[in-house]
């Protein structure tokens, strides 16, 4: 077994965040995860006796991340893993979909995840190690019509790990953006919201892809307790990715993007040069 860990994970009520905790317990780690009702704090503490703790911790109650952290830090003990895991899908053409609904998807998926890391960084950088992971998506790196929001907190999650790597590389401390492809998880079931139709010029463009998401929620491709022990061995590693995709979709979607973005830049070089002083 690798060194024992003490992992902070969010979301660990069901999906990735559900699947990592329980392979890290499996594997000698304490977890301490977060969940959103008292139901789901009894629910995930019956995993084990003496290594699963839950705290009951909404990414958007940003007031009071920073506190249960140090609580965290104080009765648990150090965090040596913080995982960026809660988080959910806003499904709707960007058009009919009102500037809440984006403002609610980044507060979740981006400032949430901010949140989190500026709440661990200070004990992180005073140990001089630790390891962010940063679940992202491959829609962090792709993009298709009627996830626009999503994408975008995706793009900014992973762009804003990136960075962040980079500041605190000088302290041992790693930052990992986990981008998985389509898992088996309650993300396109009972978490995603839906915006509801209300403009017909984009019903041939987006009504396939809503029905064939309904239609493949919980008969996806990949499988989360896969995805976990891939996030732990990115956890046990000497050197750990900057950037980790997930699954065999993600690995040929995220491609043909990357050569298709090579392919523009080559058209485009000549204009793209000729802007210099
Ligand atoms: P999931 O089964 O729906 O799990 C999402 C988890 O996040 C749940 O535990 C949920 O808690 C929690 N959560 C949602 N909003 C929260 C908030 N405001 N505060 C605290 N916790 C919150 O879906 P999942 O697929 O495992 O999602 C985990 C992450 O993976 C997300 O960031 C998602 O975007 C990403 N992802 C998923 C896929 C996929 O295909 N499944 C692909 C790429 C990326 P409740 O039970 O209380 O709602």
């Amino acid at each position: 077994m690798a060194s024992s860990k003490i992992l902070l994970i969010t979301g660990v009520s069901s999906g990735f965040g559900r699947a990592l905790a329980q392979e890290a317990l499996a594997d000698g780690h304490t977890v301490v995860g977060t969940v959103r009702s008292t139901q789901a704090k009894r629910d995930f503490e019956s995993l084990s006796a003496t290594a699963a703790f839950a705290r009951v911790l909404d990414v958007t109650d940003f007031e009071a991340i920073e506190g249960a952290v140090a609580e965290i830090e104080a009765s648990v003990g150090p965090v040596d893993v913080l995982v960026n895991n809660a988080g959910y899908g806003h499904e709707g053409i960007m058009e009919e979909s009102p500037l809440a609904q984006m403002r609610q998807q980044f507060d979740v998926n981006v400032f949430g995840a901010v949140a989190m890391m500026k709440a661990v960084l200070p004990f992180m950088r005073e140990r001089r190690r630790g390891h962010i992971l940063n679940i992202t998506s491959m829609g962090g790196y792709i993009t298709m019509p009627g996830i626009a929001y999503y994408c975008g907190s995706k793009f900014a999650l992973e762009g804003i790990s990136e960075a962040l790597g980079k500041e605190v590389a000088p302290f041992g401390i790693a930052v990992t953006a986990v981008a998985p492809g389509s898992f088996r998880t309650d993300w396109a079931g009972r978490s995603m919201t839906r915006t509801p139709r209300s403009i017909s010029d984009y019903d041939a463009i987006f009504n396939p892809i809503r029905q064939a998401r309904e239609e493949k929620s919980g008969k996806q491709l990949g499988d989360p307790r896969k995805a976990a022990r891939a996030m732990l061995a990115a956890i046990a590693a000497e050197r750990p990715p900057v950037h980790l995709l997930l699954g065999s979709d993600a690995l040929g979607l995220v491609r043909d993007k990357l050569s298709a973005l090579q392919e523009e830049i080559r058209t485009w070089e000549p204009v793209t040069i000729s802007t210099d002083h």
